[in-house]
């Protein structure tokens, strides 16, 4: 079995328009792989691709999650399978409490007949609210409903935690976020970095992964990966912006 999530030549639409246009890349487990690119270059489409949002449609190439079709799989079926996306714009779900939320999603991830242990439960949810300096209240409070910016982006990372996912999409999670609590979220992630998981940070800033210290960077530039290296890359791109890039690409095609 292949241990990583590989995207392949993937093309995918939106209303009939082209938006990924042959993107490929492959994400080892036990690997934090970043993607850098401009605004409305895809890089939100394809996590929702990934997600399986339905305004998305794929029209050709692949997605697998250790050997298996992700794009074969309905989209409740891809988060028991392992796969989590943060979003970059995380939904309100009036009346439905954090903490019942979160519940529902692990007792979905139990065998049939077996019951979740509610005191385990809120304890191991404690524990990571503490962690990512959350008060008690936004366990009682719906989910994101008027929440800030960087308290939906502190949900999203504590929805990471406690679904153990094998593979972790992060959708500019550090955007909305002030320094203290973008270091907060980047010491979960950190924390959460283990040979058996795999991390796809997309980020416009480089900030973030000086905090999220990534094994790989891709860039994004009109659909496709159009380079990777090291984390330097990032920071080459800080200095020279995607201009740079978009002009070196040219002069080598
Ligand atoms: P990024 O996250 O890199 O900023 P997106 O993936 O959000 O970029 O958007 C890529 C392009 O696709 C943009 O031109 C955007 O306007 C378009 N797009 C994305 N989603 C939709 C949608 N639901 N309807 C119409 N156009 C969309
Ligand atoms: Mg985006």
């Amino acid at each position: 079995m292949s241990d990583n999530l590989t995207i392949s030549n993937l093309h995918a639409t939106v209303d009939e328009t082209e938006i990924l246009k042959g993107l490929s890349l492959t994400v080892p487990k036990g690997e934090v792989h970043a993607i850098m690119g401009p605004n409305g270059s895809g890089k939100s489409t394809l996590a929702k691709v990934m997600a399986g949002h339905e305004d998305y449609e794929v029209t050709s190439g692949g997605i697998t999650m250790d050997g298996a079709e992700l794009l074969d799989m309905d989209i409740d079926e891809r988060s028991r399978e392992g796969f989590f996306l943060a979003f970059q714009y995380p939904l309100e779900i009036p009346g439905v409490s954090n903490a019942n939320f979160l519940r529902a999603a692990r007792q979905a991830r139990l065998p049939k007949g077996e019951e979740i242990d509610a005191v385990a439960f809120y304890k191991e949810m404690y524990a990571k609210m503490d962690e990512l300096g959350m008060d008690r209240k936004f366990t009682g409070r719906s989910v994101n409903e008027g929440f800030s910016g960087g308290e939906k982006k502190r949900n999203e990372v504590l929805q990471m935690m406690m679904l153990d996912p094998t593979y972790a999409v992060l959708d500019e999670t550090d955007s909305g976020l002030d320094i203290d609590a973008l270091k907060v979220v980047a010491q979960g992630v950190n924390a959460m970095r283990s040979p058996d998981r795999g991390f796809l940070v997309i980020t416009h800033y480089q900030r973030l992964l000086d905090y999220i210290v990534p094994d790989v960077v891709h860039v994004l530039v009109d659909g496709r990966i159009v380079k990777t290296g090291d984390k330097d890359l990032a920071l080459e791109l800080e200095e020279n912006g995607y201009d740079g890039i978009k002009e070196e690409i040219l002069a080598t095609a």
